[in-house]
């Protein structure tokens, strides 16, 4: 649930945050001109290959960089000649002219974004370091240009009369409430005070990560006894003993992940190891040194409440949420306490076999938090008995994507794929596909990058080369990357179920992003919050398991038999094991998260440990053997990362897919007509209209949280 994000690189952020989308397929002969050094760069020109995909075979590593800063050059002298026009500000002057903008800086970096999370290397991480900073400080020009939002302040006040239509209209209230939520409407004593908590934000942030990395290699443990580590594989011992060694120490060094329970406590049968383990995660930046968080996250939490004060919110949280989905922090709020009941009830009900086995071998203690995932793992056994190789004889990577993944996509969409090889990739591992309609008329591009190498970052992601663009007439170039363990040459690649299911994911947001009708590119595709950008690709998930579905690709590899009844069984039921824990610990996270940032401004927290405390008993989610996923003192997501007020936006979206699944089911689940319809009222509109409004229109009511509860087995 929580492995996969979109476009998550502080560039792509920085691109969000001022929205520069893709413009006019203009060449630009007078800037090549003014760069003589550069006449090479391909990125400088709009590519000449099919739907404008990046020719790789011509860019080098050393293009990207002045390609951006030239196309921040460019970008921002398109938007002074906006802001400076003589003519009154008209839709088509302003807020159209500003989506026209910045095409060199959009083409630029989103194959920059690519490359730098797919395939980096030293000279791309040096621009990225560089580029940065540069970025951020172009999109504050654009927004505390206040001739500019003189313009964009006309338009929103005039809306109603301009016979704008409903996409334009929304576009119009966007990019108003873009530069307002950035201070556009504060006077010249609130913007200096803004500017100072930004700052002062920025740099806790960057602390906060420091000294959590800090605390974190400071927090691993060291086992002089070999007999101590008896039940982790030698793989493990052995990376144990390496680690030890390169910190210059005698032994075996278990270092810290960065959740709250630690993936060795599933195997190690030393019981005060695994406490130790315990103890050393969830006080890992609270001791009292130099790497001790709890001051940053006071202060952090005061200036948000303060800043949030500043631009008219009661807290930091009504401020983060005001342009997401749920719109309101209680909205959130609810959404997770209706599920606190359930969940804990079902990690009770864990426990309880959990303390049955421990009882059962004479343990004599009671089981907690640190014995969870060791006993949980005897019961998995027991209870499900699957064996993970024989599953992935079943699941080869062409096959569950021709046969599942586009398969399920044909039935519901009528779209076809067929894999073209002349267009230039950055890595041999790359295939590249064109995707069809119904009709025959090509939709997107789509490029597969599938295997996990020493120049990719963890995870599984999914982004755009070029996005549809209505105004430019460009169709989406979609890329989706996975971490796959690359087979030897000859073997198949065979995947386990969690890998299968991230097929579907990835799929779920190119769909997306493929099918995106709308006419301005800023709000094309998944250009929408973070709360529904999950929607689509955990909603496509859905499918993998089922059963038409799930018959067309789990075939095994060698024979092309379907999976025995008695193993599809054993996977569908395994899903919801443990899953009481998971959406336990995922739950409380997120109430912390938002118990921090409802704080008013001005209400200080004295004691970290007891706000935090209090916090969880409020919400009745204190269980002692179930943890936060991450406590407060080494919560980056929302202290170090983007996420603050943000966590609960994976369990928003989860909401959503289950409950439109649900209606696909009550109207005969997989079927063209359906597809039809989820494709026109959900997919293809991107955030040219109200998602919520939207939503409910094609679901004929709000969503419900229950068809997730069911699917987790919560209920
Ligand atoms: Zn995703």
């Amino acid at each position: 649930m929580l492995r996969k994000l979109l476009l998550s690189s502080a560039i792509a952020l920085a691109l969000t945050a001022c929205g520069e989308r893709p413009a006019t397929d203009t060449a630009m002969p007078d800037s090549t001109a003014a760069l003589p050094a550069q006449a090479a760069n391909p990125l400088l020109s709009a590519s000449t290959l099919p739907f404008q995909a990046p020719p790789f075979d011509r860019i080098r590593d050393t293009d990207y960089q002045p390609a951006i800063e030239e196309g921040m050059r460019q970008h921002l002298a398109e938007i002074r000649a906006i802001a400076d026009n003589p003519e009154p500000p008209t839709f088509a002057n302003t807020i159209e002219a500003m989506e026209r903008a910045g095409a060199l800086l959009t083409r630029a970096s989103l194959a920059f974004e690519a490359m730098t999370s797919a395939h980096t290397n030293p000279t791309l991480q040096a621009a990225e370091e560089v580029l940065a900073p540069k970025l951020a400080g172009h999109s504050d020009a654009i927004h505390l240009d206040p001739a500019l939002f003189a313009r964009i302040r006309f338009l929103y006040e005039q809306r109603d009369t301009l016979g704008l239509t409903e996409e334009q209209k929304t576009l119009v209230e966007h990019r108003y409430n873009q530069f307002v939520r950035a201070g556009a409407l504060l006077s010249e004593t609130d913007k200096a005070e803004l500017r100072q908590l930004n700052a002062e934000e920025s740099s806790l942030t960057t602390a906060f990560g420091a000294k959590l990395l800090a605390a974190t290699n400071a927090g691993a443990v060291l086992v002089t006894e070999r007999a101590r580590l008896d039940g982790l594989d030698d793989g493990t011992i052995d990376a144990a003993a390496e680690a030890a060694r390169a910190a210059g120490r005698q032994g075996w060094l278990l270092e810290l992940q960065n959740t709250t329970l630690q993936p060795q406590m599933a195997a190690l049968k030393d019981r005060s190891l695994r406490e130790e383990l315990l103890a050393a995660s969830m006080n890992r930046a609270a001791r009292g040194d130099a790497n001790d968080t709890r001051a940053t996250i006071q202060r952090l939490a005061q200036l948000r409440a303060r800043k949030a004060q500043l631009l008219g919110f009661d807290n930091y949280a009504a401020y983060a949420i005001a342009n997401q989905m749920a719109g309101r922090p209680e909205v959130a709020l609810k959404l997770l306490n209706d599920t606190v009941p359930a969940a804990t009830a079902r990690a009770r009900a864990e426990l309880a076999k959990i303390q049955a086995v421990v009882d059962q071998q004479g343990g004599g203690f009671t089981a907690g938090a640190a014995d969870w995932d060791f006993y949980a793992e005897q019961v998995r056994k027991a209870e499900y008995d699957l064996d993970e190789a024989e599953v992935r004889k079943y699941f080869e990577l062409d096959r569950v994507l021709k046969d599942g993944v586009f398969f399920a996509a044909h039935e519901l969409y009528g779209i076809t794929v067929s894999e073209r090889h002349d267009l230039p990739v950055y890595h041999p591992d790359v295939r590249v596909f064109d995707v069809f309609d119904a009709d025959g008329s090509q939709l997107a591009v789509f490029y597969l990058d599938p295997f996990k190498r020493p120049s990719k970052r963890g995870g599984a992601w999914m982004g755009n080369f070029v996005e549809q663009d209505g105004l430019a007439g460009t169709i989406p170039v979609i890329y989706n990357v996975e971490n796959y363990t690359k087979p030897a040459p000859g073997q198949p690649a065979l995947l386990s179920y969690d890998e299968v299911t991230t097929l579907f994911h990835e799929f779920g947001h190119a769909l997306h992003g493929l099918f995106s009708k709308t006419t301005y590119p800023s709000i094309s595709g998944t250009n929408v919050p973070r709360d529904f950008v999950e929607f689509p690709s955990q909603f496509n998930e859905r499918w993998a398991l089922y059963p038409q579905v799930f018959a067309n690709y789990a075939k095994h590899y060698l024979t092309g038999e379907p999976m025995p009844q008695a193993l599809a069984d054993k996977v569908n039921r395994a899903r919801t094991f443990n899953q009481g824990y998971a959406t336990t610990e995922y739950l409380a996270a997120s109430l912390l998260d938002l118990a921090w940032h409802m704080l008013p401004a001005g209400g200080g927290v004295q004691d970290v440990d007891a706000f935090e405390k209090q916090a969880l008993a409020k919400y009745g989610i204190d269980l002692a053997a179930v943890p936060p996923r991450y406590r407060s003192n080494y919560f980056n997501h929302v202290w170090g990362g983007g996420y603050a007020a943000g966590y609960y936006a994976y369990f928003g979206a989860e909401v959503l897919d289950h409950d439109a699944f649900d209606w696909f089911e009550q109207n005969g689940g997989l079927t063209r007509e359906n597809g039809r319809i989820f494709r026109e009222k959900i997919l293809s509109i991107g955030h040219s209209r109200d998602l919520a409004r939207a939503y409910r229109e094609f679901r004929g009511k709000d969503p419900s949280v229950e068809p997730l509860l069911e699917f987790r087995g919560l209920k």
